[in-house]
């Protein structure tokens, strides 16, 4: 059976059909020729200016950022994508909150629309903090295809962890 972990929650005759992708080792066929761009948001200092620029555009209103870095140890799926996080420190007696916005490294070498669409994730927080409906139509409106996007995610994901492991399939 190969372990299709990341696609729990979707319907059973698609996980049978990236099933099949798999078992006729026709994943990495499937995602090149859906998402053959690479992009250069390789630091953190790009990632953060690349996040407000998001948000700049559709959430202008929502609470600000003050970090957003890229964490190697962060499990991706564990964590449902991303991490979004508020730290409250301590400044002058008050406590403040701190919002910082942590990315999975992987996304550095992942397609841009992955990238755009873990940020739009993670951005869509801000103002909605459970995986509600008004989330997902916050996404869809940050990027059109969202969706999809998400769902083609998970397969990389799949397909990144067989590059790595073998094949899931015994
Ligand atoms: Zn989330």
């Amino acid at each position: 059976m190969t372990s299709l972990k990341y696609l729990q929650g979707y319907p059973a005759s698609l996980q049978e059909q990236v099933r099949l992708l798999c078992e006729r080792g026709h994943l990495q066929a499937y995602l090149s020729s859906r998402y053959p761009g690479s992009h250069s948001v390789q630091s953190d200092k790009t990632l953060y200016t690349y996040t407000l620029e998001v948000k700049q555009a559709y959430l202008k209103n929502a609470p600000g950022i003050d970090k957003v870095l890229y964490d190697a140890k962060l499990d991706v799926m564990q964590k449902a994508l991303g991490l979004h996080t508020s730290i409250s420190r301590v400044h002058g007696g008050k406590l403040k909150a701190k919002k910082e916005i942590r990315i999975a490294s992987l996304f550095k070498d992942a397609a841009p629309e992955f990238l755009k669409m873990i940020v739009v994730h993670e951005l869509a927080h801000l103002k909605e903090h459970e995986h509600n409906k008004a989330f997902y139509q916050l996404c869809e409106h940050m990027l059109p295809g969202y969706h999809q996007i998400e769902f083609d995610l998970r397969v990389y994901l799949l397909w990144r962890d067989q590059e790595q492991n073998g094949p899931a399939i015994s």
